[in-house]
């Protein structure tokens, strides 16, 4: 049974699909003003490993994810740079796919964009006035009236009354609540801005995510996710909207998901605080999937600090399976009919079985993670008895151990970057065979093997040193 915790019901919940295996999720995306940074992925990387496991788990997923392709901070960006708005929505969004390459996150099924979703934004707006939720003031604002919707703050379980004795700041005359919110801005001069009913101007933040999920993934749909900073007021928002639009509590999504914040040295990162981390200079110093590696070995619900020393400790932790992996590439190359891996293939099942406990309870990553360790170990051992101790190979046996192990990194999202691969000690080893092979041939006497293996090694910039205490290598 999978359960998963609901920001709205702040418990564990079975989950069950709307449509009998199906499950569609809406993921908000990113305002495209800059470089993404570590924090804005880890969504992207947690939701990236839950719809993996849906598809394993043989569900067909539908996974939805914005652009914000029209904002101020674009804007403001853009007049900074004498561009168009869209020069660098179109920018960044490029930007946003090739850091998510990298991270091996899979593409959502649709990315609307605020520009391309004007008209359903607009009847969505209209809606809402027609139902008497909205009001447009003189300038044409929209506004949505939060007191008329009975469930304003339930995701976040905030009252009404507690946000507006903390609401001092300059209120809006022009609004009835000062918790209103705007869903639709009237046109500024050198702002992009758009027809409508109410004059020139272009659609409020949250009016868009509940227009976009309604439209892709209809009136229900299972998960709506994101950063837990967007609970309020952005989640609110949405429900506030999409419920009073549509007339129905129960509609919208069945399970809020939102994954934690990333710290730096245990505090919040964010541009505003310009202690932020993009995931472009993070990959000059690490591969790809060392970076989704790390976000993932933390449960997403529980905060993650963000260090140097972390993402080094990923990569050598990583390398130790990508070790066992080239172990087990190795060891299937072999042929043998004996049945020396049958106690490693039950043991195999059990890794599997406990991986796929952890992922259903609540996505625990990090408890699943160490599945495929126990099981990296094990194939050590396996590899050891068959190369080195004279263990006859069983194929059939080790052919669905690593199937397994297999299926574990495939739902983590590791083993697909050839670039990865970390030595993680097998150039050691190696060196420590070679020089032993030369040790041997130099107390032969046979020099020109000793020479030979010397010089050749000196050519693919390997540099012997005979010393008292023996030999040593070094990198040339
Ligand atoms: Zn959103």
């Amino acid at each position: 049974m999978l359960k998963v915790y609901n920001t709205m019901s702040r418990r564990k919940e079975e989950f069950k699909p709307l449509k009998e295996g199906e499950v569609s999720i809406y993921c908000c995306g990113v305002t495209p003003y800059n470089h993404p940074h570590i924090g804005n992925a880890r969504p992207f990387v947690t939701w990236d490993v839950i719809r993996r496991y849906f598809a394993q788990k043989g569900y067909t997923v539908h996974y939805i994810q914005n652009f914000t392709d029209v904002d101020d901070k674009i804007i403001n960006t853009a007049n900074k740079e004498g561009l168009q708005w869209s020069d660098i929505s179109g920018r960044y969004i490029k930007a946003y796919f090739e850091a998510m390459d990298a991270l091996n996150v899979k593409r959502a099924d649709v990315y609307p964009r605020v520009s391309e979703t004007i008209p359903d934004i607009i009847a969505m707006v209209q809606q809402l006035i027609d139902n008497g939720y909205a009001y447009a003031v003189d300038n044409g604002d929209v506004f949505y009236s939060v007191e008329k919707f009975a469930g304003y703050g339930k995701l976040s379980g905030r009252k009404l009354e507690d946000m507006q004795a903390g609401a001092r700041i300059e209120v809006d005359t022009r609004k009835q609540h000062p918790m209103d919110f705007a869903l639709w801005k009237s046109a500024k001069p050198g702002e992009p801005s758009w027809d409508s009913p109410w004059g020139k101007g272009r659609p409020g933040w949250h009016i868009e995510c509940s227009t976009m999920s309604l439209k892709y993934l209809g009136k229900k749909f299972d998960f709506h996710g994101g950063g837990s900073d967007l609970i309020f007021p952005h989640h609110e928002n949405e429900i506030a909207q999409s419920q009073a639009c549509l007339g129905d509590e129960h509609s919208f999504a069945q399970y809020w998901l939102h994954n934690g914040f990333i710290t730096i040295h245990n505090e919040k990162m964010s541009k505003s605080k310009n202690n932020f981390f993009t995931v472009k200079d993070i990959l000059k110093e690490y591969p790809g999937e060392v970076v989704r590696f790390f976000i993932l070995q933390t449960h997403y619900r529980s905060p993650l600090d963000f260090s140097d020393e972390r993402l080094k400790e990923a990569q050598v932790s990583l390398g130790r399976l990508q070790q066992s992996k080239a172990f087990m590439d190795e060891l299937r190359k072999k042929e043998g009919s004996s049945d020396t891996a049958k106690d490693l293939a039950a043991k195999a099942a059990q890794y599997r079985q406990d991986f796929y406990e952890a992922m259903d309870d609540d996505f625990n990553t990090a408890l699943a993670i160490s599945q495929l360790f126990g099981l990296s170990k094990d194939i050590n051992i396996y590899y050891q008895e068959v190369m080195n101790k004279g263990v006859d190979y069983d194929a059939a046996g080790f052919a669905r151990v690593s199937e397994i192990y297999l299926e574990m990194a495939s739902i983590i999202g590791i083993f697909e970057q050839e670039e990865a691969a970390v030595d993680d000690g097998l150039t050691d080893k190696l060196m420590e065979l070679i020089i032993g092979i030369r040790q041997d041939a130099r107390k032969e006497k046979n020099w020109a093997i000793a020479d030979k293996i010397r010089d050749e090694l000196k050519e693919v910039g390997i540099v012997i040193e005979d010393t008292p205490n023996g030999a040593r290598w070094k990198k040339a």
